[in-house]
């Protein structure tokens, strides 16, 4: 029996894809053997690659002017890759601090240059977006850097700053594809696969071309965008089964009728959920208001014990992978686009039971 995974990451993937996937396991198409053990130099897995970047400039409507990059590495590679690329005029960068994903990246990224911090909610333990005052942003940073949606802390940017000419840089691993987003809007936007793209193994890189080619002289050469970019994401063996999971992952988005309607489900999902905390005497939502994620809602008891029960009891019903990260406790459902709304309905179900008879 399939159980209902609120894991933050690696995450469920969508049943169709799946069942895809395993039909096609033993042969591809005609080829006679399974995309796992295809030569990325072939003429069929060339074909695959080629299909996946067309379809994620489909479906997130990628302008031209950007090249899509299939690395390695997870988004934690990225924190050191982005400023060894981009910190190459200035040597400096503006972070704001809404997690501990935002906070790796400033501390990565501080090896290389000299990195402002515009603002923190770590007062809070990282519960809301905090505001930015304008006058702190430095006109000269090489690149402005947020994490768009707090994975542990279940938070998201609504509104993004307005950097000017200066490069805006997003971490979205745990909310690409959820909903449309302007692209253009973007210099960088960068996400590891395993959260609502595939499996892991793969990071996807979204990168304006014209913040390509200036590399810092000690870059590794596997850390080098060029490097990628010109040879198509094959300089090495590219991830090449993560990446086909993903064309079937945009291939399930683009039936269903894309990001707009990805991003209404994703609403319809999260709403019962956050309006049961909101009435519930028991569980309360740690983030409130406009801030909220669609993607990651933390929720807590108040009291360790019956959240240790809670996270128990919910593996025993199927609904699995809830407990909460170790640095807020209590409890968060990861609700990603392949968790269905059944899952969510199946939660609210068992928080109720939960509620009735534990108060
Ligand atoms: C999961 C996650 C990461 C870390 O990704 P890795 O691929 O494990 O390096 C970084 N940032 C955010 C926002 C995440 O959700």
């Amino acid at each position: 029996m399939r159980v209902y995974n609120f894991s933050a990451g690696p995450a469920m993937l969508p049943e169709e894809v799946l069942k895809r996937a395993a039909d096609e396991m033993l042969e591809y198409g005609t080829s006679g053997q399974s995309v796992m053990e295809m030569s990325h130099r072939s003429k069929e897995y060339q074909a695959i690659i080629d299909s996946v970047e067309a379809g994620l400039r489909e479906v997130m409507s990628i302008p031209d002017n950007y090249k899509v990059l299939f690395l390695q590495g997870g988004a934690s590679s990225q924190f050191a890759m982005i400023p060894l690329n981009l910190m190459n005029k200035n040597h400096k960068a503006d972070f704001v601090i809404t997690g501990q994903w935002a906070n790796k990246a400033y501390q990565e990224a501080s090896r290389y240059g000299k990195c402002n911090v515009i603002a923190s909610s770590k007062d809070k333990t990282f519960s809301y977006i905090p505001e930015l005052d304008k006058s702190k942003f430095d006109p000269e940073a090489d690149y402005f850097h947020i994490c768009y949606n707090n994975t542990i802390y279940g938070t998201r940017f609504n509104e993004l700053p307005e950097t000017g000419d200066v490069p805006l840089v997003a971490d979205m691993s745990s909310c690409i594809l959820s909903e449309p987003v302007d692209v253009s809007k973007f210099g960088l936007i960068y996400a590891g696969a395993q959260k609502n793209m595939g499996p892991a193994g793969l990071t996807v890189v979204i990168i304006r071309e014209d913040l390509i080619g200036n590399a810092m002289e000690m870059t590794p050469t596997m850390f080098n965008y060029k490097i990628h970019a010109d040879n198509g994401s094959m300089y090495n063996t590219p991830p090449t089964y993560g990446i086909y999971i993903l064309g079937l992952v945009l291939g399930w988005i683009k039936e269903m009728g894309g990001l707009t309607e990805m991003e209404k489900r994703n609403k319809r999902k999260a709403e019962p959920l956050y309006s049961f905390l909101d009435s519930s005497k028991l569980f309360k939502a740690t983030v409130q208001g406009k801030d909220r994620s669609l993607m990651n809602v933390p929720f807590v008891t108040g009291n360790e014990e019956l959240d240790a029960k809670f996270v128990s009891e919910a593996k025993k019903a199927g609904l699995i992978n809830i407990k909460g990260h170790r640095t807020v406790g209590g409890m968060r459902a990861s609700i990603y686009n392949a968790m269905p709304y059944e899952g969510v309905e199946k939660l609210v179900e068992f928080m109720r039971k939960f509620e009735a008879e534990n108060v």
